[in-house]
């Protein structure tokens, strides 16, 4: 039944909102039937709870496109780790949920398929590239969805839509079977209305993963272990750098009304510098790009998906397939990372980004030593209209400057909301040391 009613309400709201790219209707009852049938222990806490996937997931026997006219028609024939994780939990997997092709984006305008629409107003974007997941969650079209992070796409669609998201720390959660983005930032994380949902869906997913070459093995905790826990004697850390010009004004003191609910809670606030931040996008860009320029190679009309039909030689099977096959985004990103990859540039773009890289490390590795949380906010704006932002790219990639170099660091990040502007939410950013998700979930919980 509530399978049944999820498809029915979400029918209803969908049409304005354009989350999904496929449903997964007859399956998702098919299962729902089974678990009925067969019943589930009381401990199996999310069994039939209905759960939406980004589209750069793999799923077995379910249309799998990462929003790109490359992989149209790609049906996998396996299924990426923590989808077994979902089937093994007895969550329902209701259907694939739109982003920007291939995780590049902050708008979730740059799919193939569809323009999701922010929950909050429909002429404002959900922001991306998870912003199917977040629009879907936010609408009240499922409770919880997987979404994936390598610069903000799990952060930023959260804080534009009001909702909670999680990227955990690089390792936590596996990423076989994620379509790779940059290899060496891609997080796969939940985007849900509640904390308390949110750290179950993260107990649910996490684990370590021999498929993974960079899973962690560290011991998994119940993250629902210290929700209820005081916040007495936490000590938070606040970056200047996070309040800088660029911030919106009502942004900056719905951070700072937060900093003092955390006091009147018991922890202690003070200011510290990230003095690097400020060249993460600059760095990011070089690297995202440059891992998806090599990651990107498979995509050959051969192997996968979309394949021209326009052709008279095998050079022409390359070359239009991915002409044809491509976004204008996804061209940008391979030309400047195959760019910055080629001899005789690799030491002035590559090897300075990744130097930059180590710096932004040891800004937050400095911080972590004296303190338990880092906070500020998630974006330096709200939701933007649709349209408004997306033939200006270095707009649209200074969007992620608060949280880039999260990524660029492995650690994990949090948004949740923290208040409205212009009747749109803000999201606050919560950002913890390395597997210290437990930490951020306390206080996200206490703040809630
Ligand atoms: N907006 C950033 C980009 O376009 C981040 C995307 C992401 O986290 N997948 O690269």
């Amino acid at each position: 039944e509530l399978i049944q009613e999820t498809f029915a309400h979400l029918k209803e709201i969908e049409p304005e909102i354009d989350s999904f790219i496929t449903l997964n209707e007859e399956k998702a009852l098919e299962m729902a039937r089974a678990i009925d049938e067969k019943g589930v222990s009381e401990e199996n806490i999310l069994a039939g709870l209905p759960i939406g996937i980004k589209d750069n997931i793999v799923t077995k026997d379910l249309l799998t496109t990462a929003a790109s006219k490359m992989l149209y028609n790609f049906e996998p024939i396996y299924d990426a780790t923590v989808m077994e994780k979902v089937h093994q939990s007895n969550m329902i997997p209701v259907g694939k949920l739109n982003m920007d092709e291939f995780a590049m984006g902050g708008s979730t305008e740059n799919s193939y398929f569809k323009t999701t629409k922010n929950a909050w107003d429909t002429s404002k974007v959900p922001g991306g590239s998870s912003g199917g997941s977040a629009a879907a969650v936010a609408s009240g079209q499922i409770p919880l969805a997987l979404g994936t992070d390598t610069g903000g796409s799990i952060r930023q669609p959260a804080a534009f839509n009001g909702i909670v998201g999680m990227k955990p720390t690089y390792g936590r959660v596996s990423r076989f079977g994620l379509i790779a983005f940059g290899s060496s930032l891609d997080q796969i994380g939940p985007l849900t209305r509640t904390v308390k949902d949110n750290a179950l869906a993260l107990n649910a997913i996490s684990g370590y993963d021999a498929k993974d070459g960079t899973s962690s093995g560290q011991a998994v905790p119940d993250f629902t272990n210290n929700l209820e826990k005081s916040m007495e004697g936490m000590k938070i850390a606040l970056p200047k750098e996070y309040l800088d010009k660029g911030v919106d004004d009502e942004i900056k003191d719905a951070v700072l009304k937060a900093a003092d609910t955390f006091r009147s809670l018991g922890a202690t606030v003070e200011e510290v510098s990230l003095p690097h931040s400020k060249y993460g996008v600059a760095a990011y860009y070089i690297i995202a790009s440059s891992e998806a320029s090599s990651n990107l190679q498979r995509f050959d009309g051969i192997r996968y998906g979309y394949r021209s039909e326009n052709v008279a030689s095998l050079e022409d099977v390359y070359v239009n397939s991915r002409s044809e096959g491509f976004g204008d985004e996804v061209k940008r990103r391979i030309m400047l990372g195959t760019f910055s990859l080629s001899a005789g540039y690799f030491d002035a773009f590559f090897k300075k980004a990744a130097q930059v890289r180590t710096l932004i490390r040891q800004d937050f590795k400095k911080v972590f030593a004296d303190y338990d949380l880092i906070i500020g906010p998630t974006t330096p704006t709200v939701a933007f209209g649709l349209g408004e932002e997306i033939d200006d790219p270095v707009t649209m990639y200074t969007n992620d400057v608060l949280t880039i170099p999260v990524n660029l660091a492995g650690l994990p990040g949090m948004s949740l909301p923290c208040g409205f502007s212009n009747n749109l939410p803000i999201g606050l950013q919560l950002i913890g040391d390395r597997f210290a998700e437990e930490t951020m979930y306390q206080a996200a919980y206490s703040f809630e």
